[in-house]
């Protein structure tokens, strides 16, 4: 899939620079690698299909595309979204609602957010934020917030290329400045910010912040010495799986008719042939395997994270 942009005030040049993409400016912060959202579509890159969005797809394919079971489960809404993330500067300390909360604070039909972060690459002294670092009531809390002295509660995390974050919904976060990465989630764009370093945004203004919301979804227990995941054991979570795979030589991906296939290659480079067709896959790449895909053959020397729906 080819991806849709985004630009972000805290966004940088490294999905250009490191992956070759086409960027709209320096300050590019998003790759929405396979995206079915109304604020971004990837698109089939290349073949007969190439420029159809992600929900066309879905739309004609259906479970040939999304499988039987996914189909069932969650119709023509495509469940996940996979994006590269380029933190030139710290993001916002922000949270997610789950589902149930989405529905109560935004209306029916609105989708919480539960993502994981794969890093492709951080810069010496790279950290980024899992939580508090410590219990707080939510007094404290609001305190803290009315204060402007949420800083020092914040649990900041050292970041190392291959560490894995899994973040369910209601886990305060945010990327800090030299760190790239993979986010895989639910399909949804429902983000209360907490707190943005009194940044300005692309516009000028400071960029609106979300407090009661947040308050009102995000887990106050401090997670220390939970903060990272195990991505060869693999993350497991009530929407998606995720497992890190090398490949030195061939590996056969049967997929199921029950389920798509996301594969993202997170370096090294080589070949994926499915149908009679032989492609070039390589470092940054996203493919989406349709459900109907049968056998799919990766050959060469990659790292690729395999996802799909659970
Ligand atoms: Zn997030």
């Amino acid at each position: 899939m080819r991806p849709a942009m985004k630009e972000m005030v805290w966004g940088g040049r490294l999905l250009r620079d490191r992956f070759g993409k086409e960027i709209p400016s320096d300050s590019t912060g998003e790759a929405w690698e396979i995206a079915a959202h109304p604020h971004g579509q990837s698109v089939v890159d290349g073949g007969p299909l190439d420029g159809t969005s992600l929900q066309a797809l879905v739309d004609q394919y259906r479970e040939a595309l999304v499988g039987t079971k996914v189909l069932e489960s969650y119709g023509t809404y495509f469940p996940l979204l996979i994006k590269f993330i380029d933190a030139n500067q710290n993001l916002s300390v922000q949270v997610h609602p789950n589902d149930q909360q989405a529905a109560q604070l935004e209306g029916p039909g609105a989708s919480g957010k539960t993502e994981m972060w794969y890093v492709l690459d951080a810069k010496p002294g790279a950290k980024l934020v899992y939580g508090f670092n410590q219990d707080l009531t939510a007094e404290e809390l609001r305190n803290a917030l009315e204060q402007g002295a949420l800083e020092s509660f914040l649990n900041w995390v050292n970041v190392y290329p291959g560490d894995t974050f899994y973040i369910p919904a209601g886990t305060l976060h945010a990327i800090g400045s030299g760190i790239l990465i993979a986010e895989i989630q639910q399909n949804s764009d429902l983000t209360y910010r907490v707190y943005d370093y009194n940044r300005l945004g692309l516009d000028g203004k400071p960029r609106q912040l979300h407090v009661e919301k947040a308050v009102a979804v995000v887990d106050r227990k401090a997670p220390i010495g939970r903060e990272k995941a195990d991505i060869d054991q693999g993350v497991i979570s009530p929407f998606f799986e995720t497992l890190r795979l090398k490949v030195d030589g061939t590996w056969n991906l049967a997929v199921s008719p029950e389920r798509f296939e996301i594969l993202i290659c997170v370096g090294g480079s080589g070949t994926i042939a499915t149908g009679g067709q032989t492609m070039p896959i390589k470092e940054g790449d996203s493919f989406l395997i349709p459900a109907t895909a049968g056998t799919v053959q990766v050959e060469g020397q990659l790292t690729l994270l395999q996802t799909h729906v659970n």
